[in-house]
């Protein structure tokens, strides 16, 4: 299984550098099943080009993988095609023969690793199960390659023997090493549809870092994320909530010139809301659900009566700017004992939330898919149980007061709904019910006589003599 990586950039030996492989040297890497050789084919200040050969060791493949290989028929795990194809093992050894590159850095040259570079790729045997060549061009065209593909004869002795499902296929376009890295590290085993290792929750983060930057955009991201993960749905649920989590949160806000001076306003309104709820309630430990960048975290923090402060959040790099606006490096030994940070979804439950005596879900739950709710208070008010919970939303009715907004349209695209000010009520009042919380609704923000404040918070308490 051969592929290569060839450009007409000048001077092309840049390849050698950026690609952190000599254009000398002829270089192995040992993979769990093979080895990967890579070699320069041709290389001059021209063109050059590189190439990746996989030799997958049969043996080796069986032996490491009995349970995996053992297919509907006896000799399916000798007799296959994963030696000869780009599948999963190709990723591997992309990711282990390129990985400075595919990290996006350039040792040799740094500047390299920034520099869009015409590429042209070849893939001698790409499988594209459930789709062809249609598959094909749907991935990487919207990536903007030029698509070039040939369906493989089974045997070209035996040309009766009609058409084999692999493609040889050609992908060219202008962009950075790390780019076209990434991609093909995601797309081969989507189009494979396979994998050769049991797929574990460590490919999520996997799946969302070599994603980064175009997954989110990509039209056909449902099919590949349900791909990637061969159609294991938790995985591919919580993949699709991480990814929508981790993307620019673009406002498509609001009304008025001044929005940009209102709106913040407004947040800070919110958060200031919820730190006196929380205080008012007596509570010495504390979670911040969704805590995004940290900012209520930092208000929390100046709080003594605040003993133990935790933030959580689907979203990584939303964590890692908590983390730098908590300035945790210079935290005291102390404080670092009284706060904490850790990865979480509200949609699954998690003994880490237990045991707080209040939380925080400030502009939270409209970002969650409806037919995910249920879960979300299922995790929050059955099984997490803090005594108090200041809960915000948007209020739908207050859009009629934002010029820019269509009727029926939201604050934020990535709001999957907002609810009027009945709904949110009919929705605590539902809580209350199921799980024993009593609730008392806050207007946040200026009061509209007819639409009431741009914002709604519920301030929920447990009722106690449930446990
Ligand atoms: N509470 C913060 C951030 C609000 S933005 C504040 O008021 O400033 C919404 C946040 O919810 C984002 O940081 C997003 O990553 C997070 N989020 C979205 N879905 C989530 C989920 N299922 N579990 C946990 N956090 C989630």
């Amino acid at each position: 299984m051969l592929l290569t990586i060839s450009t007409t950039h000048q001077p092309a030996s840049d390849l050698g550098y950026v690609l952190h492989k000599h254009p000398d040297r002829f270089q192995s890497v040992k993979l769990a099943i093979g080895q990967a050789h890579i070699f320069y084919p041709t290389c001059s200040d021209e063109e050059a080009s590189i190439a990746l050969l996989l030799d997958v060791d049969p043996i080796d493949m069986v032996r490491g993988n009995k349970r995996k290989m053992s297919g509907s028929f006896a000799l399916q795990q000798y007799v296959n095609d994963r030696p000869y194809v780009a599948s999963s093992f190709m990723s591997v050894a992309i990711a282990k023969a390129f990985s400075t590159a595919m990290n996006g850095r350039c040792t040799g040259k740094p500047e390299l690793a920034d520099v869009v570079f015409p590429l042209q790729v070849k893939i001698s045997v790409l499988p594209a199960a459930k789709g062809g060549e249609n598959l094909i061009r749907a991935l990487f065209e919207p990536l903007g390659y030029s698509v070039d593909c040939k369906r493989l004869t089974l045997d070209e002795k035996f040309p009766e023997w009609g058409e084999s499902r692999f493609y040889e296929v050609s992908l060219t376009h202008n962009l950075r090493m790390s780019e076209l890295l990434s991609h093909l590290y995601v797309m081969i085993p989507v189009l494979d549809n396979d994998k050769h290792y049991y797929v574990a929750e460590s490919e999520i983060d996997k799946l969302l870092e070599k994603g980064e930057g175009w997954l989110g955009q990509h039209p056909h991201k449902e099919q590949i994320i349900k791909r990637y993960f061969l159609g294991l749905k938790g995985f591919s649920r919580k993949a699709k909530e991480q990814l929508a989590a981790n993307e620019p949160q673009e406002e498509v806000d609001v009304s008025e010139a001044d929005a940009a001076i209102k709106k913040p306003r407004l947040h800070q309104q919110r958060l200031e809301l919820a730190k006196k709820q929380l205080l008012e309630a007596g509570a010495k430990t504390v979670i911040d659900l969704g805590c995004g960048e940290g900012k209520l975290l930092r208000m929390l923090k100046k709080e003594s009566q605040f003993t133990k402060i935790v933030g959580m959040d689907i979203s990584y790099s939303e964590l890692l700017k908590a983390k730098e606006r908590l300035r945790w490096e210079e935290m005291s030994d102390r404080q670092k004992e009284r706060m904490d940070l850790f990865q979480g979804s509200l949609t699954y439950k998690d003994d880490r939330l237990s045991g707080f005596d209040g939380a925080a879900i400030i502009e939270v739950i409209e970002h969650l898919d409806e037919n995910r709710l249920k879960a979300f208070e299922r995790v929050v008010f059955e099984h997490a149980r803090p005594k108090t919970i200041v809960l915000s939303t948007p209020n739908a009715d207050y859009n009629a007061l934002y010029e820019q907004l269509s009727a029926g349209s939201m604050r934020h695209s990535d709001h999957r709904f907002e609810w009027s000010r009945a709904e949110f009520k009919a929705w605590t009042e539902k809580i209350k019910g199921k799980y024993q919380y009593d609730y008392n609704i806050l207007p946040v923000g200026e009061l509209d006589e007819q639409y009431g404040a741009p914002s709604q918070m519920a301030v929920l308490t447990r009722i106690e003599n449930d446990n």
